[in-house]
C-alpha cells in the first residue's frame, strides 16, 4: 500500500477482511508494506515478497490476497514466488458477484465482467489447472490452446452482449410505460443500508437486509404511497465499493442505466462510518462513470441513531454550508424516515403537480 495515511490503509485492509469473509474466506494474517511506488514485477518489494512467504506458510494460508490491482504479470510473478493461489481485490468482488447473481441479467453481466477479466490472465489461470492436476509445476500451455480458448473467450463474449443489448432494449419499453411515476434510486456505498430504506419506506419485509457486504446485486423495485395521489417508484442498485472492478461497472450498465434515467438519486450515506467522506467520493465517482453524475441528488444521511447529537447537528450544518439538499434519516427506527417520505413527497409534487380538474 503506498499511502502514509496509516489509518486508512487499516480501514481499506479491514474492508478487504470483510470482502473476503462474504466471499467464503477465513484471514489468517496480514501485512503492508510502505513504498513510493508498487514494484513493477511482484508489486511488493523482494524483503516483503519473502516475509509473506513464510507467513503464508506459517499459517497454512491457501489464498493470499492484494487490496489493490495486480497487472497479470504481477499476479503470475507473486503466484510463482509464493507457489500460493494470489487474487486482488477485483476478483474477489467478482467472485462474489458470481455467487450472489440471482437474475438472468445479473449472471449474464458477471459473466461477462469475469470474462473481460480473465482474458488478459489466461497464461496464469492455466498455471492453476495444471497445478491442480498433478502439480507438474509451472508448465503452461501450448501456444496453440491459448489461442483456442482466446477465440472461444471472445465468441462467448459477444453472444453475452448481444442478450444483454436486448435486455437493455426491453428494459426501454418497460420505462417508457412507466412514464408517469416519479422514479427514485437508491445509490450508496455498499452497507449504508439501502435495502433498509427501501424497505422501510414501502413496507415490505421481503427486501433483504443483511449486515454483509452486496447483500443486493439485483436491482429491486418498490412502489411507495406518499399520501393521496402519489406513488413514487425507490429501486435499489448494485451497492459501490472502492475498486469496483471497471469490467464489472461497464457489465452492468445495462442495471445502472435505471439509475440514470431516475427523477431523483438518493444516494444513501453510513453517517456512522469513520470514512464517510471517502464512501461518499467512490459513489459520486462510480455515478460519473456511468455518466449519472447530472441527476438530481437528495442526499441521506442514514444510521443517525448511531451518532450523538451534537455530531448529528454538525453534519447538518455541514450540509447547509455546502449547499447540499439532505436528510438525516434512521431506517431502523420507527418514525425514523419520516423527514426522507417528506422530501420525496415535495420532489414528486414538484415533477408531477396534481392539476385541478374543472368540469364544464
Ligand atoms: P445496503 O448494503 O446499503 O443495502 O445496506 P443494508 O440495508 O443491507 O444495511 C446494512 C447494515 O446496516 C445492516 O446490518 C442494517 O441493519 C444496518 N443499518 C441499516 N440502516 C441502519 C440505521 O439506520 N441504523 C443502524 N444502526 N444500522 C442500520
Amino acid at each position: 500500500k503506498r499511502s502514509s495515511d496509516r489509518h486508512l490503509v487499516e480501514e481499506h485492509l479491514q474492508e478487504l477482511a470483510r470482502l473476503a469473509d462474504t466471499a467464503g474466506a477465513e484471514v489468517v494474517g496480514s501485512l503492508t508494506q510502505q513504498l513510493d511506488r508498487p514494484h513493477p514485477g511482484t508489486y511488493l518489494g523482494k524483503g516483503k515478497i519473502e516475509e509473506l512467504k513464510q507467513l503464508a506458510a506459517s499459517r497454512e494460508a491457501t489464498l493470499v490476497l492484494f487490496d489493490d490491482e495486480l497487472s497479470p504479470a504481477q499476479g503470475r510473478n507473486i503466484e510463482q514466488a509464493l507457489n500460493v493461489r494470489v487474487m486482488d481485490r477485483a476478483e474477489v468482488i467478482l467472485d462474489i458477484f458470481a455467487t450472489r447473481a440471482r437474475t438472468n441479467e445479473a449472471k449474464m453481466q458477471v459473466e461477462l465482467a469475469q470474462l473481460e477479466y480473465l482474458l488478459p490472465r489466461l497464461t496464469r489461470m492455466w498455471t492453476h489447472l495444471e497445478k491442480f492436476r498433478g502439480g507438474i509445476g509451472m508448465r503452461g500451455p501450448g501456444e496453440t490452446q491459448l489461442e483456442t480458448d482466446r477465440r472461444l473467450i471472445n465468441h462467448r463474449i459477444k453472444i453475452l452482449k448481444e442478450r444483454l443489448a436486448d435486455v437493455l432494449r426491453s428494459r426501454e419499453v418497460q420505462r417508457a410505460s412507466r412514464r408517469r411515476e416519479f422514479r427514485a434510486a437508491l445509490v450508496g456505498y455498499t452497507n449504508a443500508g439501502k435495502s433498509s430504506i427501501l424497505r422501510g419506506l414501502s413496507g415490505a419485509a421481503d427486501v433483504f437486509v443483511e449486515d454483509r457486504l452486496f447483500a443486493t446485486l439485483d436491482p429491486l423495485t418498490r412502489e411507495t404511497t406518499l399520501g393521496e395521489g402519489y406513488r413514487v417508484l425507490v429501486t435499489d442498485t448494485v451497492g459501490f465499493i472502492r475498486k469496483l472492478p471497471h469490467d464489472l461497472v461497464a457489465s452492468f450498465r445495462a442495471t445502472l442505466e435505471e439509475t440514470r434515467e431516475a427523477d431523483l438519486l438518493l444516494h444513501v450515506i453510513d453517517a456512522s462510518h469513520p470514512s464517510w467522506e471517502e464512501q461518499r467520493e467512490v459513489v459520486e465517482e462510480v455515478l460519473a462513470e456511468i455518466g449519472a453524475q447530472e441527476r438530481p441528488v437528495l442526499y441521506v444521511f442514514n444510521k443517525i441513531d448511531a451518532l450523538d447529537p451534537e455530531s448529528v447537528e454538525a453534519l447538518r450544518a455541514r450540509a447547509a454550508g455546502e449547499g447540499i439538499d439532505a436528510v438525516f434519516v434512521s431506517a431502523l427506527q420507527a418514525d425514523g424516515l419520516l423527514a426522507l417520505r417528506a422530501a420525496l413527497r415535495a420532489r414528486a409534487e414538484d415533477a408531477f403537480p396534481l392539476v385541478a380538474l374543472t368540469l364544464p
